[in-house]
């Protein structure tokens, strides 16, 4: 091990590689060398680092993986220059949010493998990350905060302990896959559809009843969606008599119809009350008749086949959820929605 290193001194290494050497701890002296921009430590029994490693300004990648970490090591928030940061297969349980503030440049983060139970809301900070992998950890949670990371790509939550996912991640527009198979979802947030460049979605060995509104229009390329709780189609005769909607619906559904027209006195005027646009902008449309709605629908679902170039392991036929208007558009005939009977 003390060869490498002074070979490297020795050098003006740029990088140096002192994976699986059985070292305990990170020799002082590789501190000393300043142009250093790739140090692999990987497979050894290192459980810190030295302070003196905030010497290396010009360090892009750190592998920390299969070692003996218990917590992120603090001088790692003074690494700036970081773009890829590997910390798999420790013993990591917290990510420190003062840490994660001096990271501000980092593109890969993979924290595989440990027993994170939270990421703090401060990951917001890591604008630049395109590459987020959290696999195989305890994460109860995901922060809202997440949506800030609009850079990126890839997300791998595998494996955790996650009941829901936060709406903000639908901010990651720049989202190409998305991994959260073996979690504990109950449900998809509804706005799926802004992921447009979503091609592989992994929601294997969750709790899901079906997918959130317009889940076909995504360009998805691969699917994985076996072992969960789908609602399948078993059509039951049920007549519902028609409902009587609150005032309040009413006059929602009767402005937000107004809105679209943009000569109306309401589309106008509406700009003049700012907290009616905000409360309007919860509406959504009918399947079936695409009249607008507010707070009042009823829970549909259709089954939709899945684009034939989607490789997919299980059924091609999934279950996506639709709001219809009311009792009267779901009482008319001849089409494929159907109401959920929950037993
Ligand atoms: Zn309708």
């Amino acid at each position: 091990m003390t060869e490498s290193v002074v070979r490297a001194l020795y050098g003006k290494a740029k990088s140096l590689n002192l994976s699986s050497k059985k070292i305990n701890v990170v020799p002082e002296c590789v501190s000393r060398l300043p142009n250093l921009s790739v140090l692999l430590l990987k497979n050894n029994s290192i459980s810190a680092l030295p302070n003196e490693l905030l010497y290396l300004h010009h360090l892009v990648e750190l592998n920390l993986g299969n070692n003996a970490l218990k917590e992120l090591p603090a001088v790692l928030g003074h690494l700036e220059s970081l773009k890829k940061l590997y910390l798999f297969s420790n013993q990591i349980t917290a990510v420190p949010p003062d840490v994660i503030d001096g990271l501000q440049n980092l593109v890969v983060l993979n924290l595989n493998h440990n027993h994170i139970r939270r990421l703090p809301p401060e990951i917001k900070s890591l604008t630049r990350l395109r590459h987020l992998s959290v696999l195989d950890n305890k994460l109860e949670e995901v922060p809202a905060e997440l949506g800030h990371l609009t850079s990126l790509t890839e997300i791998n939550f595998t494996s955790n302990h996650l009941p829901s996912l936060p709406v903000q991640l639908y901010q990651c527009k720049e989202l190409t896959k998305l991994h959260v198979a073996r979690n504990k979802l109950t449900s998809l947030p509804e706005g799926i559809k802004a992921l447009t460049k979503l091609q592989v979605l992994d929601v294997a060995g969750n709790k899901l009843s079906m997918f959130p509104v317009e889940f076909d229009s995504l360009p998805l390329k691969e699917l994985y969606h076996e072992d969960n709780r789908f609602v399948r189609c078993e059509p039951m005769s049920s007549v519902q008599d028609v409902e009587v909607l609150m005032l309040k619906e009413l006059a929602a559904r009767f402005v937000l119809q107004q809105d679209r027209d943009m000569s109306s006195l309401v589309h106008r005027m509406l700009p003049y009350y700012p907290p009616l646009p905000e409360l309007l902008a919860n509406g959504s449309c009918c399947a079936l008749c695409l009249n607008p709605f507010l707070t009042t629908w009823l829970e549909c679902v259709h089954f939709v086949s899945v684009n034939k170039e989607t490789k997919i392991r299980s059924s091609k036929t999934i279950p996506v959820r639709a709001f219809l208007c009311s009792y009267k558009c779901f009482n008319t005939e001849g089409h494929s929605y159907y109401g959920v009977a929950r037993k």
